[in-house]
């Protein structure tokens, strides 16, 4: 198996994997998605709130607020040497304390202080409420590791998903009427002067969305019942696009998507390998 990036920074990876099977290729997307775990608001205590707005949706939205997250200074409170009664191990603690003024003023992520720094809201714009004259929010939160497994405000990636790598062949009955050509919403195709058939365009097979519209567009050309240019999928190589929701750089969604399958894939040898040792010794 191999990976290589087109695109790597801290909030976006593209890349190609390859070498590897359709099975694998969804086991790593579902385990970016939904078992690396990051940080979020899961208890809040409001000692007071008259704004426009319940307690619980104020609450709803604080947990939806995406926090930088420290893997290796957090652990999740379910694993946690505290038995899970909440330590600065498995718990970040942030106040918020704000006041309306004449003409009204909005409470913004950035109003939330995090007694740990590097747990700061990853956007400091995010509007939870707004406050008229005389309306006040107090309140402490208490955020904690777990997966999106549990709940979506739990999940690391904004985006996260990937296509088969396209392989495109033209055979000889293509007769360069172009007809694909214009069809293709992706700007794949193209026909160079003096060329007897279509070709792909230079640096432009990976955006090959496998619509098929250009194998259309050459059956309605009256070719016959099969097209003159074939799209396939390419099972064993995909095109994966990761997009981080900020809490953790995307190198590191990936590592731990891998380390899951990983320490998955040998539990389940050694479940396999003790069911296949106790059948030998029932059948000696
Ligand atoms: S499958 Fe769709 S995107 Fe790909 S070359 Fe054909 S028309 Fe273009
Ligand atoms: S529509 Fe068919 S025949 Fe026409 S250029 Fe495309 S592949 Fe060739
Ligand atoms: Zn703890």
């Amino acid at each position: 198996m191999d990976i290589s990036f087109i695109r790597l920074d801290e909030h976006v990876a593209r890349f190609i994997l390859s070498g590897t099977t359709p099975a694998f290729a969804n086991s790593f997307r579902r385990a970016m998605i939904s078992e690396v775990p990051t940080l979020a608001i899961e208890d809040v205590m409001i000692y007071d709130n008259n704004s426009a707005l319940f307690d619980e949706i104020l609450a709803h939205r604080l947990g939806l607020i995406p926090l930088k997250t420290d893997l290796t200074a957090y652990v999740r409170r379910d694993e946690c040497s505290c038995d899970g009664e909440g330590c600065s191990s498995c718990q970040a603690i942030y106040t918020l304390s704000v006041e309306g003024v004449e003409g009204g003023k909005t409470v913004y992520s950035s109003d939330l202080i995090p007694q740990d720094p590097n747990t700061i809201p990853v956007d400091a714009n995010i509007p939870l409420v707004k406050l008229e004259m005389d309306q006040k929010v107090v309140l402490e939160a208490r955020a904690e590791l777990n997966t999106g497994k549990e709940h979506a405000k739990w999940e690391s990636t904004l985006a996260c998903g990937y296509k088969s790598y396209p392989i495109i062949k033209v055979d000889d009955r293509c007769d360069a009427c172009g007809m694909c050509v214009e069809e293709c919403p992706k700007g794949v195709l193209v026909l160079k002067p003096g060329n007897k058939f279509v070709e792909v365009a230079d640096g432009k097979l990976e955006s090959c969305s496998l619509c098929k519209l250009c194998e259309h567009a050459c059956i309605a050309g009256g070719i016959g019942n099969e097209p003159a240019i074939h799209i396939i999928s390419d099972n064993t190589r995909y095109i994966f696009v990761v997009e981080s929701d900020g809490s953790l750089p995307v190198n590191v969604i990936m590592e731990r998507a891998f380390l899951y399958i990983k320490e998955k894939s040998e539990s389940l040898i050694d479940v396999l390998s003790d069911i296949s040792g106790r059948i030998v010794n029932e059948e000696s």
